[in-house]
C-alpha cells in the first residue's frame, strides 16, 4: 500500500506558522514512507475564501520548501461537490442518516439546554428530503470509537456521548466534516496527519468512514502551537503569519528547521541541524503530544546562527530584496540609484554577524546610501554632550589631514584626539557616530567612515557641528 498523505488549508487568511508546521510533518513523512504528498485546498467556506489566499498558501509552501510541481495537485475541495453529495444520499439510502427538521429553539425547549447536543427527536420519524431538513448522521447507540493516532495512542470514544450530527444542511449542501471524509477517501488518503483542534471532529469522522463501508486511515494529531502564555497561538493576537516572517527576513531554512522541534528533536541535544538530517531522523511517532510553545526569541537566535553561517556572498544576496523593496517588502528609506553594491559588499561582512532578520540590514547600511544620514533625536540627545562641538572640530580638522582614509588609521587618530581631552575611545566615538550614521549603534565606526570615503565623511561631521551651534 503506498501511503498517501495530505495537507488541506483552508484559504481564509494568511498562512499560519502551525499549518505550516503541519505541511513538513506530511512532507517528510510522505518521503520517509516513499509516500505521496497531496495538497488540497479546502475551499467550499465561501464567505471566507479568497482566492489570493490560496496563492500565498501556495507560495508559502514554495517558500518553505514544498514546491509547486512536486506533490500531487492541488485539489480544489469545490470540485468535489457531486461526491459530497452522493456520498450524503448513500448514508440516508442505507438508513445511516436521517432527516431532521426541529429548530435550534425546538431543541433546546425539549432537552432544557443550550450546551445539550441534539436528542435524537427525528431519528424514526422518517422525514423524506425537503427544504430545510438537515442530514443527521445516526451515531451507533453503544460501543466505542477507537482512533488510532500515531502520536496519541488509541483516544477511545464512546459512542452514545456523540450526538447524531449533522452532514447536510437544510439547504443540502454537506458540511465540512462529511466534506472532509469524502475528499480524504476519493484521494485515496491512508494517513491523516494534522492539528489537534480536529481531534474532536475523528471519532466523527471515522463513523463516517465505517458507515461509508471503507477503512479509515491512521491519524495523527499534532500538538497545538502555544504562546508564552501558553494559549493558543491566534491571528488576532499573535504573529502567526508565515508571511509576515519572510518578509521580516527569516531564513526558510531557519524557519523549518524551528517548526519541526515544536514537539520533536533530533538526536543528541542538537537542534540547529542540516534539513536532510531531520529528514532522516524525524519520527512521528516522536512527537510530543502536549503542546509547543512558539517561541520567537529562539526563533530569532536560530535565524541569526543561520545568518552567520551563509557565505558571504549569499549573505549578499539573499538582503538583496530588503535592499530594494520587492514583492510584499517595503522599499528602503533610499533611491534605486543611491544603491551601490560595492560599498554594501564591504560592509556586508560586518553586518552579517550583527543582525538576527535580515530586515535589519536597512538600519544598519542606510547611512551608506542616503544623501545625508537619518538622525535619530535621542540618538542624538545621547551621544551629544559638553564638549562634543570641540570634539567634532578637531576630529574634523585631523581626519581633514590624513593622507591615509583607511580604519586603522581613522581609529588611530581618533584615539588621539579623544586622549588629548581625557576621553576613552568609546566616548569620542559617541558624536562621531551620531554625526555620520545618525545613530548611536551599528556597524564598527572606523570601517563604515573607509567605505564611507573621506568627502561624505568631513561634509556629514561639518553639517553636525552645525547643528550644534
Ligand atoms: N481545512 C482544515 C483546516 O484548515 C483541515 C482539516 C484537516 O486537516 O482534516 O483546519
Amino acid at each position: 500500500m503506498t501511503v498517501r498523505v495530505r495537507f488541506a488549508p483552508s484559504p481564509t487568511g494568511m498562512f499560519h506558522v502551525g499549518g505550516a508546521r503541519s505541511a513538513l510533518q506530511n512532507w517528510i513523512y510522505a518521503k520517509q514512507q516513499g509516500g505521496v504528498f497531496v495538497l488540497r485546498i479546502e475551499d467550499t467556506d465561501a464567505a471566507r475564501n479568497k482566492p489570493e489566499w490560496t496563492e500565498g498558501i501556495l507560495s508559502a509552501l514554495d517558500w518553505i520548501g514544498i514546491e509547486r510541481g512536486s506533490y500531487e495537485g492541488p485539489h480544489f475541495q469545490s470540485q468535489y461537490a457531486g461526491e459530497h453529495r452522493a456520498a450524503a444520499a448513500r448514508l440516508h439510502e442505507s438508513g445511516r442518516a436521517y432527516y431532521c427538521d426541529c429548530t435550534r429553539e425546538a431543541v433546546q425547549a425539549r432537552t432544557g439546554s443550550q450546551y445539550q447536543g441534539y436528542d435524537g427527536f427525528c431519528r424514526d420519524r422518517g422525514l423524506e428530503p425537503g427544504e430545510g431538513r438537515a442530514l443527521r448522521f445516526r451515531t451507533p447507540d453503544e460501543g466505542e470509537t477507537v482512533v488510532v493516532d500515531l502520536i496519541r495512542g488509541e483516544p477511545t470514544f464512546e459512542n452514545k456521548l456523540i450526538e447524531d450530527f449533522v452532514i447536510a444542511r437544510g439547504d443540502g449542501s454537506p458540511v465540512f466534516l462529511l466534506a472532509n471524509v469524502v475528499d480524504d477517501m476519493t484521494m485515496g488518503i491512508t494517513h491523516v496527519i494534522r492539528a489537534e483542534e480536529h481531534l474532536p471532529n475523528t471519532p466523527k469522522q471515522q463513523l463516517l468512514w465505517d458507515a461509508l463501508g471503507v477503512k479509515p486511515p491512521v491519524w495523527a494529531h499534532v500538538p497545538v502551537v502555544v504562546n508564552e502564555k501558553r494559549q493558543k497561538l491566534s491571528k488576532r493576537r499573535d504573529k502567526v503569519a508565515l508571511e509576515a516572517y519572510r518578509d521580516e527576513g527569516y531564513l526558510a531554512a531557519a524557519m523549518r528547521n524551528y517548526l519541526m522541534l515544536l514537539g520533536w528533536a533530533p538526536s543528541g541535544d542538537r537542534e540547529i541541524v542540516p534539513w536532510s538530517v531531520i529528514e532522516e531522523e524525524f519520527r512521528l511517532a516522536e512527537v510530543n503530544p502536549s503542546p509547543a510553545f512558539f517561541d520567537e526569541k529562539k526563533l530569532r537566535a536560530f535565524n541569526g546562527e543561520y545568518i552567520r553561517a551563509l557565505p558571504v556572498e549569499e549573505f549578499v544576496e539573499v538582503c538583496r530584496p530588503w535592499l530594494t523593496g520587492t514583492g510584499t517588502i517595503a522599499p528602503p528609506p533610499w533611491q534605486p540609484e543611491e544603491f551601490d553594491a560595492d560599498a554594501f559588499a564591504a560592509v556586508a561582512p560586518l553586518a552579517q554577524t550583527r543582525i538576527a532578520v535580515l530586515s535589519e540590514i536597512v538600519p544598519n547600511v542606510d547611512f551608506l546610501f542616503l544623501a545625508s544620514p537619518l538622525i535619530d533625536e535621542a540618538a542624538w540627545a545621547k551621544a551629544m554632550k559638553e564638549g562634543s562641538a570641540e570634539l567634532l572640530d578637531a576630529a574634523t580638522a585631523a581626519f581633514e589631514a590624513l593622507e591615509s582614509w583607511d580604519a586603522e588609521t581613522l581609529k588611530s587618530t581618533l584615539e588621539a584626539v579623544g586622549a588629548e581631552r581625557g576621553l576613552k575611545l568609546g566616548k569620542a566615538q559617541a558624536p562621531v557616530r551620531v554625526a555620520v550614521t545618525g545613530r548611536t549603534v551599528g556597524l564598527p565606526l572606523f570601517e563604515s567612515l573607509e567605505v564611507l570615503g573621506r568627502e561624505r565623511t568631513l561634509s556629514r561631521l561639518r553639517a553636525a557641528r552645525v547643528r550644534l551651534v
